[in-house]
């Protein structure tokens, strides 16, 4: 199918970006076209105007201040992968990013227009949701951030009000030491996952869980972090029959739903599957654990 009739603008800084934004209710920021092109194409979006904010390229950018990590509006995936910041200081990151699609939609589409797209079995807010993130934006009203944990809302839905643009995203690094691991799911390498999960684990020297972090995707409308499980970890020795308790507590409090791609209990299992095995990987890579038997 073609799209239905649009306006087409190429923004030549923010403001105009949001200027233009503001001109049209029915206008939509356009980054690297991954998901709304396929979506203007099957005419299940319809916007009077298209908002491109390809060449803002001060926005193309990867920094780390202050303890976080933050990536600009139009840094593509792929390049954020590669970034050496990114390696150094956030690699779950890029291991998520690896997971996304095929090389060809890595190499357009943007961190950050996933995280506003907000496919429920996307990658990166569950990244997002697991290391608190925070979500910089800019409108009329001027900046605005958005705490990762409520900007989530739904399916395709999040906080972010029609007439703003997200500028970066900021990532809390992880405490040194920290662990993590990042594993989904997918009937196919490139399609989207069934179920995905992110762990996080910092332990002290003798292996106690100091703190764990855990957010699944694929079993919800919006990303999930499970807090019981993540409780029930705190203060524990991490070993295998903690991180196997800690699945099946997860998943007893998941409720996810059935459809055309997986049952909503092959869903739970897989999930708390994943829950366990993350939470051993991540555990690996923390100094207690990669001097720990097996
Ligand atoms: C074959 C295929 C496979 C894919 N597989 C995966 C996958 O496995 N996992 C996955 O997560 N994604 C997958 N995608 C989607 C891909 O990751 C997209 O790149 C991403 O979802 C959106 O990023 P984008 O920059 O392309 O955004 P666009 O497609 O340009 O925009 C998507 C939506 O976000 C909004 N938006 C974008 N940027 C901003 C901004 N800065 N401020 C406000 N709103 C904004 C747009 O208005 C639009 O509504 C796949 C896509 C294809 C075509």
């Amino acid at each position: 199918m073609k799209p239905a009739p649009f306006t087409y603008r190429r923004a030549a800084t923010l403001g105009e970006a949001v200027d233009l934004l503001a001109a049209d209710p029915d206008a939509k920021v356009i980054a690297g076209g991954q998901s709304l092109v396929p979506m203007l194409n099957m005419r299940l979006a319809r916007p009077g105007t298209l908002v491109d904010i390809g060449a803002l390229s001060a926005l193309d950018y990867v920094d780390v201040v202050a303890g976080r990590l933050e990536v600009g509006a139009t840094a593509t995936q792929a390049d954020v992968a590669a970034h050496p910041l990114v390696r150094a200081h956030l690699p779950v990151l890029a291991a998520a990013i690896a997971r996304i699609g095929h090389s060809q939609i890595r190499n357009r589409g943007t961190v950050c227009g996933s995280i506003a797209h907000h496919d429920p079995s996307a990658e990166l807010p569950a990244v997002a949701l697991a290391l608190d993130a925070e979500i910089l934006a800019f409108g009329p009203r001027g900046p605005v951030s958005y705490a990762a944990a409520s900007f989530f809302t739904g399916t395709f839905d999040t906080a972010l009000a029609a007439d703003e643009i997200v500028t970066a995203v900021q990532f809390p690094l992880p405490a040194p030491a920290t662990g993590w691991a990042f594993a989904e799911v997918a009937r196919r390498s490139g399609d989207f996952a069934l179920v995905g999960c992110v762990a996080l684990l910092r332990t002290d020297a003798a292996g106690t869980v100091e703190e764990a972090r855990l957010a699944l995707f694929g079993v919800a409308s919006t990303p999930v972090r499970l807090p019981e499980a993540e409780d029930l970890l705190t203060g524990r020795p991490a070993t295998a029959e903690a991180f196997e308790e800690a699945a099946r507590v997860a998943a007893e409090h998941l409720d996810p739903g059935s459809d055309s791609h997986a049952s909503a209990d092959y869903r739970r299992e897989v999930a708390a599957h994943l829950v366990a095995t993350t939470l051993a990987d991540a555990f690996a890579r923390t100094p207690a654990g990669s001097t720990a038997d097996a």
